[in-house]
Order: C-alpha cells, then sequence, then structure tokens
C-alpha cells in the first residue's frame, strides 16, 4: 500500500475509483500506520467535502432497501447525478457476518461508473463501523459524489447512528395487518424525516394507504425534531416505482427550506461536535482502561465491591484519584 498522502490526496479529488476503494480501505484498517495516513488525508480533503445531499434510509429486512435504492438510483443518474452507497451495519459490527452484505444486492447500480457502493465494514463495535462509514462519506463527498445514501437496518443502535450523520432520515416501512406501529420503535419515528410505505402496489395498494394514515396519526402525536420541518408518510413501490419520484421531491424541499432557515448548517455543526464529544468520550474511555495503574488496581477494586468491603463510589473515586494532582484539587479549593 502506498504510503504517500498525496498519492491518496490527488485520486481522491480526481474521482479515480481505485484510489477511492483504496483510501477507504485505508479507512477501515486498524494499522496505526494506516489511521495516521488516513488523518492526513482526511484533514487535506476536508474542504472538498459537504457539498451533497446525505440521505439515510432505513428498514427492517425485506423492506425493499436495495430495491428502493437501486431503482431510485438509476433514476438519478439519469437526472445527471453520481451517488454513493454506503452502509452500517451493526451485524457485522457483532458478528463478522452481515445482514446487507451477504446476498449479491444493486446489480444494476453497481455496474454504473456514475455510482460507487461499499458494504458495510465488518468488525469492530458499532461505534468503529459508524466512524469507518463517516470517513468514508466524506472521501466519496471529496470524489464528486453528488447524492450519499446510507443505509442501515432496522435493529440495534444504527438507525440513531445514521441519523446522526445524514441531513435526511427516511424510514421504509411495510404495510401490515393492525398492531404495525407497536413493532416499530418510537425512538425511530422520532428519527424519521420522511416516513415511506412500500410495496405499495397490486392488492397492497390499499392496506398501504391504510397504512399511511396510522402512522401520520402517530406522528401528529410526536413533537417535530425541527421547527421548519413537518415529517410526512408517503407510499411507494420500489418495484414499479410509483411514488418515487414524489419521495425524491420531498428530500429536495427538505433541503431547499433546510438551507434558507439555516437549519441545514447548524444541524451539520451539531453532528460534528456530537461526533467529536462522542470521540472523545470513547477515547477516554480507551485509555483510561489501557493505563497500567488501572489495570493493576480495577481486579483488586472490583473484588472489594463484590464482597462488600467497600462501596462502588468509594472505588470509583480511588480509581479517579489516581489521575487527579493534588496541585489541581487545590485550585478548585477541593477534591473532584
Ligand atoms: P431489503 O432487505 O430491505 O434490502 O429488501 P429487498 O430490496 O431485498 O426486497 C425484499 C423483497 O421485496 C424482494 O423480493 C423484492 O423484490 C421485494 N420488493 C422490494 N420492493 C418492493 C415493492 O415495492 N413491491 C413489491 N411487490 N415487492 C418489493
Amino acid at each position: 500500500m502506498e504510503a504517500d498522502p498525496e498519492y491518496f490526496i490527488q485520486g481522491v479529488r480526481a474521482g479515480d475509483r481505485k484510489i477511492l476503494a483504496k483510501t477507504i480501505t485505508l479507512i477501515e484498517s486498524s494499522l496505526a500506520t494506516h489511521q495516521q495516513l488516513v488523518t492526513t488525508v482526511l484533514d487535506e480533503l476536508l474542504p472538498d467535502t459537504g457539498n451533497t445531499i446525505r440521505l439515510g434510509i432505513t428498514g427492517v429486512p425485506g423492506a425493499g432497501k436495495s430495491t428502493f435504492i437501486e431503482n431510485m438510483g438509476l433514476q438519478l443518474i439519469d437526472q445527471g447525478y453520481r451517488l454513493a452507497v454506503l452502509a452500517v451495519d451493526p451485524s457485522s459490527a457483532r458478528s463478522g457476518g452481515s445482514i446487507l452484505g451477504d446476498k449479491t444486492r444493486m446489480e444494476k447500480l453497481s455496474a454504473r461508473p456514475e455510482a460507487f457502493i461499499r458494504p458495510s465494514p465488518s468488525g469492530g463495535s458499532l461505534g468503529g463501523v459508524s466512524r469507518k462509514t463517516r470517513e468514508a462519506m466524506l472521501i466519496c463527498e471529496a470524489a464528486g459524489f453528488d447524492v450519499i445514501i446510507v443505509e442501515t437496518v432496522g435493529v440495534g443502535q444504527s438507525e440513531a447512528s445514521v441519523a446522526s450523520m445524514v441531513d435526511f432520515f427516511l424510514v421504509l416501512i411495510l404495510a401490515g395487518a393492525g398492531d404495525e406501529l407497536q413493532g416499530i420503535k418510537r425512538g425511530i419515528l422520532e428519527l424519521a424525516d420522511a416516513i415511506a410505505v412500500n410495496k405499495a402496489d397490486g392488492e397492497n395498494i390499499e392496506n398501504a394507504k391504510k397504512t399511511r394514515k396510522q402512522y401520520e396519526d402517530a406522528l401528529h402525536l410526536l413533537t417535530p425534531s425541527s421547527s421548519t420541518w413537518v415529517p410526512s408518510v408517503l407510499t411507494c413501490s420500489a418495484l414499479t416505482m410509483s411514488g418515487i419520484e414524489e419521495i425524491w421531491h420531498t428530500v429536495l424541499n427538505h433541503r431547499q427550506q433546510m438551507i434558507k432557515s439555516g437549519d441545514l448548517a447548524a444541524k451539520r455543526k451539531r453532528q460534528a461536535l456530537d461526533w467529536m464529544q462522542y470521540l472523545l468520550e470513547e477515547g477516554l474511555k480507551e485509555w483510561f482502561y489501557s493505563t497500567p495503574q488501572v489495570r493493576h488496581r480495577l481486579p483488586e477494586l472490583k473484588r472489594a465491591v463484590e464482597v462488600g468491603e467497600t462501596t462502588p463510589t468509594a472505588a470509583v473515586k480511588t480509581l479517579l484519584d489516581i489521575f487527579t494532582r493534588p496541585k489541581e484539587r487545590n485550585a478548585y479549593g477541593s477534591q473532584c
């Protein structure tokens, strides 16, 4: 692998797909030298990022995500867009296996030079998978893609993670009988900028309309997360393409309104700061547990709590006090 950051920077800027893929492989690598290299590359490319539509899509397996992304993607390409499709798959984080990646997906779209499809990075925590996808998104933006679609499955915490890296979060659902509202977590509805009831075709059309109404009612009960945007519920068929155009217009309409009100810039700033906070906390935890003092004292303190020799509060204080120098404590007049 090349070690010169310029090779990656120039290659990505030129939209070279091979170098783009190699740069994302670097992002996914856990080698310290690769991480260092990619930090330099990302810093250099940062001014070339951000000028895109970032769209998140979630839905349970079988909801029709890949059909939707493929068919909408092909239509967007016809309209002159270039798009990258990335994924956050919590199952790949846990087991190395993946819900999103195992089958052959989006074959027609992946054959197009205007599209770039990258499966979910595997291994590591959900936080690790999210970091890699966020950074891959920036690299794709610098490579000149106009639309970035980040896909995830409706299980675990991955929806919140994807919603926190995109401008617009679309939840694909299926029409079903009766109690489907309970099946979908309330938290996901709160993240949605739009909900699309998919497979509204053939005999399912009436059913889909009913489901749409139920979700409209459910959304009325929630406080919208933005003052400029009221989430909408739509029906579509990823297979026959009916309603897809309307969904894309909703995305564009949302974008226009958010730009006009200043909410888009504010949202992206907030996302960047939240992400920094997350990384800082993760980094602190990692550093804390890896220090020799903590590694030495922790087992003994855990045992003391277990047998009732000390309280959890006292044990934690002992551990944190390892890093509190007396001078700092005095400066604030008390021990923290
Ligand atoms: P994913 O697991 O969410 O990516 O779902 P897929 O896109 O693989 O779709 C699951 C199944 O539903 C496939 O057999 C698709 O052909 C089918 N499907 C997807 N969208 C539609 C649709 O709009 N209408 C109908 N009737 N079937 C669909």
